[in-house]
């Protein structure tokens, strides 16, 4: 995990201040939380507002087990790039999985370094899918006039600053062919300050730009969330855009049905439509959170029975080799011999 560097910093507002007086490192926690930890070999990054509310919740809470290191983290089961992202990197901050729309990393920086990413093993490594570059974007849009959406993803997209946003929005809306951008941050829930009066405007002047600008909000707990993040979700459900969230289940954090139920309840009350709700990936380093397929699939399917189907998100799988997300309850997507759906439309054996 790095911070932002001192040159970005310059005249920097509140939000960045926070993020460059974040905790970085396990003894520092151990002190702030006063208590003693396991030292893991991952990054640790928490913004010391949101350790003060971990310190409240306590560290087993749903938001202390997101992001306080555990020894588990040690057992070495699991894969490094459990969706095989690598297998559709163009190089650049470039994936295009699916043809219509590419997935963009313009930064390797999160608002906090969540211990079940699934990115966990990659980010900081300086990784080609982080060397993001914006006219290997732009050159790449240009000849791939298929791609409709282009959806920023990280790291955490927020995390750069709105100058920086503002020049990838106005090359993207230079090129007829994009129709659409998202953004998929953890930032709101995790640093509300950012999302200020520029940021605001920001999107709002592009969100006429664009056919549709998607802001997908992941959340797992409604712990999460403090009276600053429904102010900032309130002044967002005022603009022309796509609110959406996105949610992974995690054992040990939101795998009752009462939390689940009401996360997507509150999401839909405070405007945001609960997307997707994500089986956990067999991440290496973060397999402590993970259920099987079946216990997923009996949560979620008391969870159909607790709310009305336009609360309830898609419980989507990601099948092995980068075969893409497929329903994970769903009758549709696997018969009675086991088989799935790929992202391409095939039929692969049942690869769970
Ligand atoms: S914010 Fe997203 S990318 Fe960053 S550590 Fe958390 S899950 Fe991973």
């Amino acid at each position: 995990m790095k911070t932002p560097s001192s040159h970005e910093t310059k005249n920097y507002p509140t939000w960045m201040h926070i993020m460059r007086e974040a905790i970085t490192s396990t003894k520092e926690l151990e002190t702030f939380l006063e208590t003693s930890l396991t030292q893991t070999p991952y990054s640790l990054f928490i913004p010391r507002p949101f350790a003060q509310r971990i310190k409240e919740a306590g560290i087993d809470s749903p938001i202390g087990r997101q992001f306080i290191p555990h020894a588990k983290e040690n057992i070495k089961d699991g894969l490094e790039d459990p969706i095989a992202d690598h297998l559709y990197s163009k190089g650049n901050g470039i994936i295009h999985r699916y043809r219509n729309r590419i997935l963009f990393s313009p930064t390797e920086i999160c608002p906090i370094q969540c211990r079940y990413c699934f990115r966990k093993n990659e980010l900081g490594q300086q990784d080609d899918i982080f060397k993001a570059k914006r006219k290997a974007l732009e050159q790449y849009l240009q000849e791939h006039p298929e791609v409709e959406e282009v959806i920023f993803t990280g790291g955490d997209p927020l995390i750069l600053s709105n100058s920086k946003i503002d020049q990838y929005l106005h090359s993207l809306a230079n090129i007829s062919s994009v129709k659409m951008v998202r953004f998929h941050s953890r930032t709101p829930v995790i640093l509300p300050e950012r999302i200020d009066h520029d940021f605001i405007q920001l999107i709002s002047r592009y969100s006429l730009k664009f056919d549709i600008v998607s802001l997908v909000i992941h959340t797992n707990h409604t712990s999460e969330w403090s009276p600053l993040f429904l102010r900032k979700i309130n002044q967002l459900r005022a603009l022309p855009i796509n609110l959406l969230s996105q949610s992974v289940l995690l054992k040990g954090v939101n795998d009752q049905v009462d939390d689940l139920a009401l996360l997507f309840k509150m999401l839909v009350i405070n405007g945001i439509r609960p997307y997707y709700l994500h089986h956990p990936d067999p991440v290496k380093g973060a397999t402590y959170f993970q259920l099987s397929l079946e216990e997923g699939r009996k949560i979620f399917h008391q969870l159909k029975k607790r709310v009305s189907g336009f609360i309830l998100p898609h419980y989507v799988v990601e099948l092995p080799n980068g075969k893409g997300k497929a329903l994970a309850f769903n009758s549709q997507n696997f018969n009675s011999d086991g088989k799935w759906i790929d992202k391409d439309g095939e039929w692969i054996e049942n690869p769970f």
